[in-house]
């Protein structure tokens, strides 16, 4: 049987450890991963778009199954665009948990696309953007917790 390709949608602001595993834990299950960069205008960002664009493609340059690409608006209509039937997420925690399953019932709702979760691995539980952003602004050492083609400017 084919296999069902999968959306991996997030800010990447930047990308993460975290981020990372959960892609290569999911491609045994999925023929290809697009890893998608939500660009919402009224979003704002440390890092510019095409940064973040370019430090994914870094992090999976080994990985033929999957591609690093640029949207707007919702998931759903760019997963119908690119023929994936799931959404993927990580889940850290309950506080995740909480949100992600709304947006997750939302998105069958709307778009009859079922979103599939996979736990973070313990040793990444801590690693968020959130976490490397403000590490960042305060000039302090985050190449443990980004993949090694992320060099911070
Ligand atoms: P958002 O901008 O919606 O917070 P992110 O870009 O930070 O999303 O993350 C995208 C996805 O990666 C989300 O499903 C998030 O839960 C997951 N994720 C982020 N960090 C980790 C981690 N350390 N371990 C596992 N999953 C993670």
């Amino acid at each position: 049987m084919n296999r069902p390709a999968a959306v991996f949608p997030g800010s990447f602001d930047p990308v993460t450890i975290g981020h990372v595993s959960i892609v290569k834990r999911a491609l045994p299950l999925f023929s290809r991963i697009h890893v998608a960069i939500g660009s919402n205008s009224n979003k704002r960002s440390m890092f510019p778009v095409e940064q973040r664009l370019e430090w994914l493609r870094a992090a999976f340059a080994d990985e033929a199954h999957v591609e690093a690409v640029v949207f707007t608006g919702l998931t759903v209509d760019l997963c119908r665009e690119l023929g994936a039937a799931f959404i993927l997420r990580g889940l850290r925690n309950s506080t995740d948990h909480g949100f992600e399953r709304s947006i997750a019932l939302m998105n069958r709702a709307v778009g009859h696309i079922e979103t599939i979760f996979l736990p973070a691995e313990p040793i990444h539980a801590h690693v968020s953007s959130t976490i490397v952003r403000e590490l960042i602004a305060n000039k302090a050492d985050v190449s443990a917790f980004v993949p090694k083609g992320v060099i911070i400017p």
